[in-house]
């Protein structure tokens, strides 16, 4: 078994409609652009970013979570991967190196872009390095039990962490879709787990859509990089799901219909399948907290985001762009 390859398994996909299907067509339409046209990008350095939070976030809560798993899977040759990672909107696989840099034993990859998940199992495939078992499912994970992606002897085992990144947010036009999510995310999650994730900063979109006059037609704000376009409704037509903005970032998303996740509420329904909160910083704040710290300031270098110099890649509109999310970490009791 100490030579066993590391096994994979691929599920194909569906047709979707309304909302979704304008997320499903947008990811799936993105390409996936080499290393060399990635570095091009106008927003390289909030890229660059935004990976440097969600290694961090990793890091600090992953890590330790993956540490103390009772599972373990052989590598070819290279000896033990210890823990297992659910990947929950993993998109075209992303943090793939960062599931290796942790050394893990298996990784479930879901997304309901067919076309990401094809690529992710692509990246995976000819990822160097630690290797870790994956399996690849395309699956509406706010619709559908991870069940119907996966099969069943994939989750006889539960994971230590369940990750979401850039992708929660998709969840909140319905309550039913939250608790479908959340579901996915706990069923699996074993005691102790963590479930880690990076979401649109409720807060500071209310605060921006409140400094438009009420007789304003044009409900948007942003900058040079980004730009967020509410529904023309009034102040106390808020509701706590469904409340739709459209997203555009530079480079990234265009104009995606995404939802505003109010904390709070959210905090109080994720009680209720055991998740309870252990982190939430804005991302700025993410960064005064560890830019100082002896392995992320080095990693702030080494992931470009900021030069030998200690020049930031970011200008200011790509700054102000970094603060619209949140990193946040739950502890499964
Ligand atoms: N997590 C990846 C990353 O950090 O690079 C990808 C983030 S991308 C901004 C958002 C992802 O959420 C897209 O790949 C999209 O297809 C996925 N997504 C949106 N709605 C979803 C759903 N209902 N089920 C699963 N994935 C979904």
């Amino acid at each position: 078994a100490l030579s066993e390859e590391p096994v994979e398994e691929v599920r194909p996909a569906k047709r979707h409609t309304g909302d979704v299907a304008a997320v499903v067509q947008h990811y799936n339409s993105r390409p996936d652009v080499g290393v060399v046209q990635r570095m091009e990008s106008p927003i390289i350095g909030l890229k660059a970013f935004n990976n440097w939070v969600k290694s961090v976030l990793i890091t600090r809560f992953a890590h330790p979570a993956l540490e103390k798993s009772s599972f373990t899977r052989s590598n070819g040759g290279q000896g033990f991967g210890r823990g297992k990672v659910l990947d929950m909107g993993c998109g075209k696989g992303g943090d793939i190196s960062k599931w290796t840099k942790a050394r893990v034993g298996e990784v479930l990859f879901c997304d309901i872009a067919a076309v990401s998940i094809e690529q992710a199992h692509g990246r995976w495939k000819s990822n160097r390095g630690h290797r870790f078992d994956a399996s690849f499912a395309a699956l509406d994970c706010y619709a559908e039990p991870l069940i119907k992606g996966f099969p069943p002897a994939k989750l006889s085992t539960p994971v230590d962490v369940v990750s979401m990144q850039f992708c929660m947010h998709y969840a909140f036009e319905k309550i039913q879709k939250v608790r479908c999510m959340l579901d996915n995310v706990s069923k699996y999650l074993r005691p102790g787990g963590v479930f880690i994730g990076t979401i649109p900063n409720a807060e500071l979109l209310l605060e921006q859509l409140d400094h438009i006059p009420p007789d304003e037609e044009d409900k948007s704000f942003g900058n040079s990089v980004y730009k967020i376009t509410f529904d023309n409704r009034s102040g106390n037509d808020r509701p706590i799901y469904g409340h739709k903005y459209s997203f555009f970032l530079e480079d990234a998303v265009e104009n995606v219909p995404e939802y505003v996740v109010h904390w709070d509420n959210f905090v109080q329904l994720a009680s209720e399948y055991g998740l309870v909160p252990i982190y939430k910083e804005e991302f700025h704040q993410v960064f005064q907290e560890h830019q100082e710290h002896p392995e992320f300031k080095p990693l702030l270098v080494k992931m470009k985001v900021v030069d030998a110099q200690g020049e930031s890649a970011m200008d200011e509109d790509q700054w102000e762009a970094a603060n619209i999310y949140i990193a946040f970490a739950f502890e499964k009791r």
